[in-house]
């Protein structure tokens, strides 16, 4: 028996230094847990979802500026002071949801939280979970950090990123990375979002003429007008120079983006004055609807543009829808451009010349040479349809530097013959620097005669900078070239615009002449055209001259040249070289 309670009482002892011990080391955990939720920056929170019961650590009091008798933090009322658009739905105001989850039950979470001040702090708010047997949450402990210094930063950050500094609007970071999403959140239920892509018509004419100051007050201008257009569900931002992007978000019909549109056009009907100057300034704008013309920000960005650039190919202060053919016909110039690349190392373009014809002594007095491309992909390509391509690429200045070496040369192998041969120069290449010299330096190469040369340029040539172009044209002129305007009355200029030109030449355009016999307008522009250029000195060849009856009224209009598939298609270099023994008889008949 007594070994019995011996052995009892060692056990009951044992048990009790165990205990002690153990308690000793629970009060010395505890004190370490208080020391450091003490200590810590951040304050510490626990939450028995059993007992319903909150727990924060004294830090939180001092980080919000509550005394506890004030307010209990360490109960449900923590949660009414989440900040209304963080809260989630749910019992828990979200401040625990688990925005976040990371490894097993664990969470985090930003969330803004009232101060006594009435302002918000932010917070990280990290958390784990405890679970029963059945997997149910029974439990959640955590952290709450301060982090509004580091959100004041990122939202500068942000305004840096996200904002244009000149007008104070979203730039294309912005449109690019937000604006859908935004509009999305803000209008969920919208049947239709309308980006519509709007941009400034020959600003850069403006930019480069007057001073920077006059652009900047322009586009700031523009943004004015813009902006009156703007709305709870409609937004603007400036995606690049004179670019700006509107999205609508509640046009429930396509009438309505459509009058939408038409009241950008409208907003610059007034000029607007600077400086004691009035300047009137249109725009040009394209609209892509979410979700049919793409259901993403670029897609609906690249489709926007590409309507706008329809709308100022149809001449500008206008507006179009995208529509399919758009997208179908970009993919075609990206194509027709990867092979225009290797064009000319391939050798696959060639020259064509079409005679110019002198009415009055029957005899062909020049060429003009014309592109041809022939290509192993598309056969025989249009020029109409790959110089455009080329110009929007660039290739075309290498593309022209080509045509331009084949033309003095062709030039100069029939020098003899007192011929002169044009070619069809674009606007970019006579906006290169080097371009001038380029010319001359060919032409003292092949050691030319004056006028044996003519360029044939259009008024979009000069357009983007007109002095300094027509400087250009004058140097060549002296020089020996001889300088033709193409396609003249389907561009802006006016007929006395004419006597400001360095130009030799004046080509009219096939379209009055299509119709010249039967329709009295187009004879008496022709007329008109044929007297004022006489008056100054011009030459006037007549473009596209298809038929007798139009070669006879031409010719009794004192028109001297004519050019046009009557006399000849443009053809290759030998067959233009056979036509001039031909006898063109014919005609008088
Ligand atoms: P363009 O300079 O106005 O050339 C006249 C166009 O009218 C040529 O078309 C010519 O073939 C066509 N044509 C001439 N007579 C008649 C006629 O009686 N009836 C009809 N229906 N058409 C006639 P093409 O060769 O297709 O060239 C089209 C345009 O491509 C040219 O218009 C010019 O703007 C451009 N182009 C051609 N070659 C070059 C080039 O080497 N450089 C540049 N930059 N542009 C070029
Ligand atoms: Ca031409
Ligand atoms: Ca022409």
């Amino acid at each position: 028996m007594d070994s019995d309670f011996t052995q009892i009482e060692q056990a009951l002892r044992e048990s009790h230094v165990a205990l002690r011990q153990s308690r000793e080391e629970t009060r010395q955990m505890v004190e370490r847990y208080l020391l450091l939720a003490d200590a810590a920056q951040d304050a510490l929170w626990d939450w028995d979802l059993v007992e319903y019961k909150f727990f924060v650590s004294d830090r939180l009091y001092e980080m919000l500026g509550y005394s506890k008798d004030e307010y209990d933090l360490c109960s449900a009322d923590l949660l009414k002071l989440i900040h209304p658009d963080d809260r989630d739905s749910g019992t828990d105001g979200g401040m625990f949801h688990e925005s976040c989850p990371q490894s097993e039950g664990a969470f985090c979470n930003e969330q803004r939280l009232m101060m006594r001040s009435g302002e918000y702090k932010w917070f990280l708010i990290r958390g784990k979970n405890v679970y029963d047997s059945e997997g149910k949450i029974i439990r959640r402990a955590g952290s709450l950090t301060d982090i509004t210094e580091r959100k004041l930063y990122e939202e500068e950050i942000r305004q840096l990123a996200y904002f244009d500094s000149l007008t104070g609007l979203p730039n294309r970071t912005y449109v690019m990375h937000e604006m859908l999403d935004n509009a999305r959140r803000r209008v969920p239920d919208s049947k239709y979002r309308a980006l519509i892509f709007i941009d400034v018509d020959n600003f850069k004419y403006i930019n480069d003429h007057h001073s920077h100051a006059v652009g900047d007050s322009l586009l700031l201008e523009v943004t004015r007008r813009l902006k009156l257009l703007t709305g709870p569900d409609t937004w603007l931002a400036r995606t690049g120079g004179d670019e700006f992007v509107l999205l609508q978000s509640t046009g429930n019909s396509l009438e309505f983006v459509d009058g939408l549109a038409e009241s950008i056009v409208q907003l610059f009907a007034e000029p607007f004055t600077f400086a004691g100057n009035s300047f009137y300034i249109t725009v040009s704008a394209g609209i892509a609807v979410y979700p049919q013309d793409g259901d993403n920000i670029e897609l609906l960005m690249k489709h926007a543009e590409l309507a706008m650039y329809q709308a100022k190919e149809a001449g500008k202060n206008a507006f179009s829808f995208f529509n399919n053919d758009m997208a179908s016909q970009m993919r075609e110039k990206v194509n027709m451009d990867k092979h225009l690349r290797d064009a000319i190392r391939n050798h696959e373009f060639h020259l064509h010349y079409q005679p110019q014809f002198d009415v009055t002594t029957g005899a062909i007095k020049g060429f003009e040479a014309l592109l041809r491309w022939n290509s192993p992909v598309y056969g025989q390509v249009s020029p109409v349809k790959f110089i455009p391509v080329a110009e929007e690429s660039g290739l075309i200045i290498e593309i022209g530097q080509w045509v331009l070496n084949e033309v003095f040369a062709f030039a100069a192998s029939i020098s003899h013959l007192g011929l002169c041969v044009s070619c069809n120069i674009s606007a970019m290449q006579l906006q290169q620097s080097y371009f001038v010299e380029e010319v001359t330096a060919l032409f003292d190469h092949y050691q030319l005669k004056r006028g044996s040369v003519a360029l044939e340029i259009t008024e979009s040539c000069l357009l983007d900078s007109f002095e300094q172009s027509s400087q250009k044209l004058a140097y060549l002129q002296n020089y020996g070239l001889l300088i033709y305007l193409d396609d003249f009355g389907t561009g802006y200029s006016s007929l006395t615009y004419l006597k400001k030109l360095p130009i030799n030449v004046v080509k009219i355009d096939k379209s009055f002449i299509d119709e010249i016999v039967e329709n009295v307008t187009d004879r008496r522009i022709v007329q008109a055209i044929v007297s004022l250029a006489r008056e100054i000195g011009l030459d006037v060849v007549v473009e596209g001259v298809e038929t007798k009856p139009q070669y006879h009224y031409l010719s009794e209009s004192s028109c001297q040249y004519v050019q046009g598939y009557l006399i000849s298609r443009p053809v290759p270099e030998q067959q233009a070289l056979q036509l001039l023994d031909q006898s063109f008889d014919y005609l008088n008949n």
